[in-house]
């Protein structure tokens, strides 16, 4: 497709992220649907011609279980990204309209969701970075896709910079400053399964006693989960020790960023929500005995805190829970029309 704006003719607004909107559209020379997403982005025009040319990656990411990718093009002052248009949402907004989703279903998400994960990274050396229910989408055939993973580099620094982007999925180790690696994918896969399976976000209820954790619905967007380096003004010793050890100019430009953001009352609550993904012990799939052992076990494995213990996406692909998943009855097109 040779894309331009002036041949996309808008259908229908889709949602609402922190970067931007996306937009059902017709490619009308075409007759094509597709999904845009407008991102604005405040960047020179050399890094938005950069941009552009890392994400055009995407044009070589064939999976069953990744979004297609059209094409992008910049349009003043935003960059345009066309994508395969999922005509059943995203599961989150489909958990919101029907409730807790069937563990029969989400095992059949946690194995999309690791084919592409494993697809990316074994075959492009892409980490995905925003894993969340709000970026694995759904069709009326039945398929389970994921969408917006971390392709360009500028693009994250980009967005970044704008500070945007869902804190509560990002795993202890990127929190604390290290760097991302598959495995922090694979806890944001495991927080967003419990939502899945619960009907609700994990961090939430039982944990509200000990800090005011309760509308974490507010608190949504206001931190990077792409931002490399620590978050600011989480107390624990591997943070100190690193805060001393990096001295760039741009760790110190984010250092400001932060300390202005605690002028607003919802900061403690953010960095506390932050310092009890760290310190406390990860959300598990309860009550005991509601969901199966291996989808327990799964789950465990995903939030297992030290990410030296916690398993790949390709070796999840391997766990029991997904194998029973593999074979599972489950129709996704039945499901799928249904609601
Ligand atoms: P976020 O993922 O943070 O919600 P986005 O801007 O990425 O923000 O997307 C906004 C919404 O648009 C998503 O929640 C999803 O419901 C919808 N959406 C995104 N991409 C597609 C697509 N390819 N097909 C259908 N709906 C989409
Ligand atoms: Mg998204």
């Amino acid at each position: 497709y040779d894309l331009r704006n002036e041949d996309l003719k808008e259908l229908q607004e889709l949602g609402q992220g922190n970067g931007g909107s996306v937009k059902k559209v017709r490619h009308v020379p075409t007759g094509k649907i597709m999904a845009k997403k407008i991102v604005l982005i405040d960047a020179k025009p050399s890094v938005r011609k950069q941009i552009l040319r890392e994400l055009q990656i995407m044009h070589d990411c064939h999976s069953d279980y990744i979004i297609s990718f059209f094409g992008a093009f910049l349009s003043d002052p935003n960059i345009c990204i066309c994508m395969e248009f999922m005509d059943k949402g995203s599961l989150d907004g489909i958990y919101k309209r029907i409730g807790a989703i069937d563990i029969e279903v989400v095992g059949r998400v946690a194995l999309a969701v690791l084919e592409g994960l494993t697809y990316l990274y074994d075959v492009h050396r892409i980490i995905h970075r925003d894993i969340k229910p709000s970026n694995i989408l759904c069709n009326s055939s039945g398929q389970i896709k994921i969408c917006d993973f971390g392709v360009s580099g500028e693009l994250i620094n980009s967005i970044a910079d704008t500070f945007v982007g869902t804190s509560t999925y990002m795993s202890p180790e990127r929190i604390q400053g290290a760097q991302y690696t598959v495995k922090s994918d694979v806890w944001s896969l495991g927080i967003s399964l419990i939502e899945l399976a619960l009907g609700r976000f994990p961090f939430s209820e039982d944990d509200a006693s000990d800090s005011d954790l309760s509308d974490l619905e507010d608190l949504e967007g206001t931190l990077s989960p792409q931002r490399p380096g620590s978050l600011l003004g989480i107390p624990g010793p591997s943070l100190r020790r690193k805060e001393k050890s990096e001295k760039t100019n741009k760790k110190d430009k984010r250092k400001s960023k932060g300390v202005s953001l605690q002028g607003g009352g919802m900061t403690m609550s953010i960095l506390e929500l932050l310092q009890h993904i760290v310190n406390e012990s990860a959300p598990r799939l309860t009550p005991e005995g509601r969901f199966p052992k291996e989808a327990e076990n799964f789950v465990d494995s995903c939030l297992l805190k030290d990410p030296d213990e916690r398993p790949t996406p390709k070796d999840l692909l391997n766990h029991s829970w997904i194998e029973q998943s593999r074979n599972s009855p489950v129709d996704l097109e039945a499901w799928a029309n249904s609601f």
